[in-house]
């Protein structure tokens, strides 16, 4: 229950401009500033100082450039661009090569056909180069819209892109057997979005028994699977379900956020497994940092603390 009150106060906060113009104007300002905690930085070339740090600690990354919910065309063909333009710097710069995006920011709330354009044209490039793609899933209004999206691009041979499932939505059981028939790989998170109790589990007890019960689904039955969670208990699950089943370590990935238990991350990785920290870089971090503060109330300490020592100095 607090989760969820916590969840829908940081939803309402995201909305506000003045909170946004007054974190975006400490947030990031320099290396020691709050949200640098959770964003990598605002350009691709800060982006690309911190992945080279995460593989250099045999850890693999995938990186998100910021942004949802354009509202015109020129925007959507603008995040394209941006897309493209990150994927010139990360082949320039010798880094692994994953992406994660969203449908929202090529412009699937303004025309769906103009969003598939801008999504092939994205795969085109990650074919010719070698990219996989990860299509992230937003709040659901948009999740049958993007599985629909997902699942064109896979009929017409696309197949370096994967999509993320939701445990705490009661129809994720299903959308996962529907990947599996697919074959395509599938990140499996809690969800992060606030969702109504007729679509969606809200008791943690709820969502965490529907994530162990689909992460059985998927990787018992062979699918490219990420487990995406920082949950000790749903990752010894994981662990567990996959040695009794004698799934070898790298069948499957854990992953985690770009600055949320390193602790854990170098355990996985110390352990054998494969392990992927999702990086997000970019100016529009507001909303996803609200997200993650939403996640962790105890983590608004920290952004207090350093707006305070932002105004000492
Ligand atoms: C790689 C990756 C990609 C994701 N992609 C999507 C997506 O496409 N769509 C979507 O809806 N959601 C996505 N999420 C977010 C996800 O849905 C959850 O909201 C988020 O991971 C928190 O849930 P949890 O599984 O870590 O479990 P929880 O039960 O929320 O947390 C378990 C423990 O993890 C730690 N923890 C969790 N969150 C935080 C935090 N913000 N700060 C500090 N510690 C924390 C704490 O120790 C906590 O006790 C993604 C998550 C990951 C890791």
């Amino acid at each position: 229950m607090i989760g969820y009150v916590s969840k829908v106060f940081f939803h309402t906060l995201a909305a506000s401009q003045s909170l946004k113009r007054l974190a975006s104007r400490y947030g990031m300002r320099d290396d020691r500033s709050f949200a640098r905690r959770f964003i990598a930085g605002e350009t691709i070339e800060e982006a690309i100082v911190v992945v080279r740090a995460i593989e250099a600690s045999g850890l693999l990354h995938t990186l998100d450039l910021l942004g949802e919910s354009v509202h015109t065309m020129a925007e959507a063909d603008a995040a394209t661009r941006a897309y493209l333009a990150t994927m010139d710097r990360v082949v320039a710069a010798g880094v692994g090569r994953g992406l994660s995006l969203k449908l929202t920011q090529l412009g699937l709330t303004i025309d769906r056909a103009t969003c598939v354009d801008n999504l092939r044209r994205i795969l085109d490039r990650a074919g010719a180069d070698d990219f996989f793609v990860r299509v992230d899933m937003e709040n659901s209004s948009y999740t049958q819209v993007t599985l629909d999206v997902f699942e064109t691009m896979w009929q017409q041979g696309y197949r370096n892109a994967g999509i993320v499932l939701q445990s705490y939505l009661r129809r994720t059981p299903k959308d996962a057997e529907r990947m599996i028939e697919l074959g395509a790989s599938v990140r499996l998170v809690k969800g992060a979005y606030q969702e109504p109790k007729r679509i969606a589990y809200q008791r943690k007890s709820e969502v965490d028994a529907a994530f162990v019960e689909i992460m059985q689904l998927l990787v018992g039955r062979g699918t490219r699977t990420a487990i995406a969670t920082h949950d000790r208990v749903m990752i010894d699950a994981t662990r567990r379900f996959a040695t009794s089943r004698g799934v070898s370590p790298d069948a499957f990935e854990f992953q985690m956020l770009y600055g949320i238990r390193r602790d854990l991350q170098a355990q996985l990785r110390d352990a054998g497994y494969r392990v992927r920290v999702y990086v997000p870089f970019g100016r529009e971090w507001f909303p996803y940092f609200m997200r993650r503060l939403g996640e962790r109330p105890a983590n608004v300490t920290f952004v207090i603390r350093g707006l305070l020592s932002e105004g000492r100095s």
